[in-house]
């Protein structure tokens, strides 16, 4: 046998003033023929463990390309069809291949298609034909098409919001498409449109028991895998929106009926899966009425993992306007100040503008007189466990202070994922009141086990997470909470 892989994706918010070019590919991840380091980017994991569940077989393997870019606006048009024309090129050199497995996001848009991972699987499809098993992993914030339902065999989307479950995923989908090659089952995809829009965090109630359900119908009355495909409520896409997908061994009807009892209960389950956000003050008063600390608060609307700027400064201004000090924040996107801070050094002390640089959505640059902590050119920091490992990128990077506040400050745009975005920047986490991370759910994973409490903070910012007033001109109006009371299920 002999198995093809590729990674192609991004998560493309249509709302971002960034657009989406190679650079931020070759800044974020690009390998080419499975030239994978130690510590992988997360979505390199499911390429690997195809390539390590393959060679256990005995299979061959032809690696082709693995691109991902941080979250940004809509990708370039010949950026995605050079990077789409080179994935098919070594497929149609690989061939004949007896099953494909492609890594996407799942919301990339690049200009003139809404659906990227759609039109690659249409084309992949149209090469390998239609007994060839296509296998695809997506993230569960994609916009899960009726063109990629069509075009591939079995579809898996994680499961967790943080995304922990790279891995495990990727060996679901291998068992499924390894059982297909085999004859032992025939998957069948039945796809539901739940009608909703929202962000679903699985780390808590009652999201947690709806993913612990999913799982536990996996494995009899032959249902092989249940995804729900949360969507990406910053893509402007006419299929954005929440849909659940049952994949059968070849039963249809049951497969469909499940997918449309699991989007009824998700619709049921709408405004208590809402997220608690809070204004910068009401978490500010509450995190400094904890007697313990850490109290992380996430200023998800400037989180760069769904395409924000990653550099606003609502919050450290107010942390400095109310005097607060023992807080730290990470990181703050300013490759201008970084580099002023790596030729001052570590120790040296001088007037600095930060941040606030992206536009009306980043806030006014905030003046301090800062000094040096540290200086770490290359950072990185460093999350997940086992197969899950995973390393990103700070760029070059620098812990500063004012006032009591400790800051790092960056040179590649990232979310704040791990308590290393700090340690490593000579900031000590667990002795601050106040942590503030740029992130709007991945942190949980690393956070959680250091945090007396967390907040989710709705700063202004590019991802204020109010999706009504967002200026949608191509979703589905009609789906909740975009218009209330129209709800028509289907
Ligand atoms: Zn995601």
């Amino acid at each position: 046998m002999k198995i093809f892989t590729a990674l192609l994706g991004t998560e493309t918010n249509t709302f971002s003033p960034f657009v989406t070019g190679f650079q931020n590919f070759e800044e974020t991840y690009l390998v080419r023929g499975g030239n994978h380091s130690e510590t992988p980017s997360a979505f390199a994991i499911p390429l690997i463990v195809w390539r390590d569940r393959a060679r256990e077989q005995g299979w061959e393997v032809a690696e082709s390309l693995a691109a991902f870019a941080t979250p940004a606006g809509v990708t370039l048009r010949h950026v995605y069809e050079s990077y789409r024309d080179e994935i098919l090129a070594d497929l149609l050199a690989a061939m004949p291949v007896d099953a494909v497995f492609l890594n996407m996001h799942g919301a990339m848009v690049a200009e003139g298609y809404d659906d990227c991972e759609g039109d690659l699987l249409a084309r992949v499809r149209e090469m390998v034909g239609p007994d060839v098993p296509v296998g695809v992993e997506l993230d569960l914030h994609c916009h899960l098409t009726k063109l990629m339902v069509d075009k591939a065999t079995a579809i898996i989307t994680f499961k967790e919001y943080p995304h922990i479950d790279f891995a495990e995923r990727a060996e679901e989908l291998f068992s499924i498409i390894a059982g297909t090659l085999a004859g032992k089952v025939k998957p069948h995809m039945a796809l539901y449109d739940c009608r909703m829009v929202g962000v679903f965090h699985t780390s808590r109630e009652p999201m947690r028991g709806y993913v612990d359900d999913m799982q536990k119908l996996e494995g009899s009355n032959g249902v092989l895998s249940v995804s729900l495909a949360h969507c990406f409520p910053w893509g402007d896409v006419p299929e954005m929106g929440a849909r659940t997908l049952v994949i059968t061994d070849n039963r249809p009807e049951y497969g469909a009926q499940l997918a449309q009892s699991l989007g009824q209960k998700l619709f049921d389950l709408r405004t208590q899966l809402v997220p608690p956000y809070l204004s910068i003050d009401e978490a500010l008063d509450r995190a400094l009425a904890g007697e313990k600390g850490p109290v992380v608060l996430a200023d998800v609307s400037d989180n760069s993992g769904g395409g924000a700027p990653n550099d606003s400064t609502f919050i450290l201004r107010r942390l400095l306007e109310r005097g607060i000090a023992n807080a730290a924040i990470a990181c703050i996107w300013d490759p201008v100040a970084v580099s002023l801070a790596i030729e001052a050094g570590a120790g040296a002390q001088f007037e600095m503008r930060i941040g606030g640089k992206m536009g009306p959505m980043s806030g006014d640059p905030v003046d301090l007189l800062v000094r040096v902590i540290k200086v770490t050119p290359e950072a990185v920091q460093t999350s997940g466990s086992g197969a899950n490992r995973r390393t990103s990128r700070l760029g070059d990077a620098a812990g500063i202070e004012a006032h009591g506040i400790e800051i790092v400050i960056n040179s590649k745009r990232t979310q704040t994922l791990s308590p290393t975005a700090f340690s490593n920047l000579g900031i000590d986490p667990s002795e601050k009141q106040i942590l503030v991370v740029k992130s709007m759910q991945h942190f949980y994973a690393e956070f959680a086990p250091i945090a007396a409490e967390i907040f989710y903070v709705a700063a202004p910012g590019a991802m204020l997470p109010n999706f009504d007033e967002l200026p949608y001109e191509r979703v589905d109006r009609s789906l909740w909470p975009l218009s209330e009371g129209q709800h028509t299920a289907n």
